[in-house]
């Protein structure tokens, strides 16, 4: 991957809030802060736990995520690898708790998580401030769960870092589930039950081609069409509004009106014309979609002495660079050299 070395051009700081050249509001910023991992899932890695680049030091994101938050990114997500094996992970989101959007509000904070190490992090992270998890769970079955995590005892621990979560009010409690044919789709009506009986809203994702190796076909992805017909058939759905232009999610309720699923459809049905989001590498480089080829080296900058003003300059251009959208399924779809653990999720 070509990282972007064109020197910063100053030029005034912009003040109006983030958007990009197609009239996009940019106000949700994902953070890796590490693309470590204590689970190698089949569908996303090729067996090894490791790391493949460098991680900040804590204070450097805090300063890389302040400016974005100073241009208007009002959430930001703490993902990875898996950023509950991150050091200081309760001193940055106390930090984070601390600071303020363009608005005066407080910014809204999650993380995502396998939940491996949720049961004894739920309370702590509560307390330092942060407002919801999602947790990445793709079997409800123990056994199915764990041929795809490869860690045994997985499922037991995650079970409880979901309940434990639910208890600490890191709430509502998302459940994401990516669906392989073949590997874990006859989970799907197990799921729906899930939601229903664990009070959680599970969402299920349509697998992209951003692993590792080279898993990926158009016929192993299980798209929403099929997911909503098959949990119709046990359990009638019904649609529910959107709550926001830029969700990602399409929601469902039950028949009784008793929980809540959402389908993630980036394959069959993309949303990148509502794309409200731009990430930063656990190494600091900004990626403005997931299947970028180009990745800007915001830290390099700031390890080059630029100041808040030029960096937020920096960020300001970068996003108005922003891809239209993906073209998954393309003639001539490139995958991007980083996989998903190595962006953040
Ligand atoms: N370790 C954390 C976790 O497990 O949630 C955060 C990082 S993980 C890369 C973030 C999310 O991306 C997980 O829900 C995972 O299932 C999902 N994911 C990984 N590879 C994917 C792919 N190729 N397509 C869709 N989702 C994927």
């Amino acid at each position: 991957m070509a990282a972007d070395t064109r020197p910063v051009a100053v030029t005034s700081s912009p003040t109006a809030g983030l958007t990009d050249s197609y009239g996009r509001v940019i106000h949700d910023l994902r953070v890796s802060i590490t693309d470590r991992c204590n689970y190698k899932c089949v569908y996303c890695r090729t067996g090894e736990f490791g790391a493949q680049y460098p991680e900040l030091a804590i204070d450097e994101y805090l300063r890389l995520i302040g400016l974005f938050v100073d241009l208007g990114i009002t959430k930001v997500r703490l993902t990875g690898g898996e950023p509950l094996l991150r050091r200081s992970l309760l001193n940055l989101i106390q930090e984070l708790a601390g600071l303020q959007t363009l608005s005066g509000a407080p910014l809204d904070l999650a993380l995502t998580t396998n939940g491996h190490l949720l049961e004894g992090l739920a309370s702590p992270l509560k307390a330092a401030g942060l407002n919801r998890v999602t947790v990445s769970m793709d079997a409800v079955d123990a056994a199915v769960f764990e041929r795809i995590t490869r860690v045994p005892g997985s499922s037991a621990a995650v079970l409880k870092g979901i309940r434990a979560a639910r208890s600490a009010g890191l709430t509502p409690l998302k459940i994401n589930c990516v669906l392989l044919r073949g590997f874990n789709d006859d989970q799907i009506e197990a799921f729906a039950h899930f939601a229903r009986e664990e009070d959680v809203v599970v969402r299920y994702i349509e697998f992209m081609p951003l692993e590792e190796g080279r898993l990926w076909t158009p016929e192993i992805v299980v798209p929403l069409r099929e997911i909503v017909e098959r949990i119709g058939r046990v359990l009638p759905l019904v649609e529910l509004p959107p709550r926001d232009p830029g969700e990602t999610a399409r929601r469902y309720t039950f028949f009784d009106g008793v929980g809540e699923i959402g389908i993630i459809a980036p394959v069959s049905q993309p949303f990148c014309g509502a794309c409200s989001r731009v990430r930063l590498t656990s190494d600091g480089k900004i990626r403005t979609c997931l299947f970028s080829q180009v990745e800007h080296d915001l830290y390099g900058r700031m390890r080059a002495g630029a100041s808040d003003v030029e960096l937020r300059d920096y960020i300001f251009r970068t996003v108005q660079g922003k891809e239209a959208r993906h073209h998954i399924g393309e003639p001539g779809f490139l995958k991007p050299t980083r996989s998903m653990v190595h962006i953040g999720g």
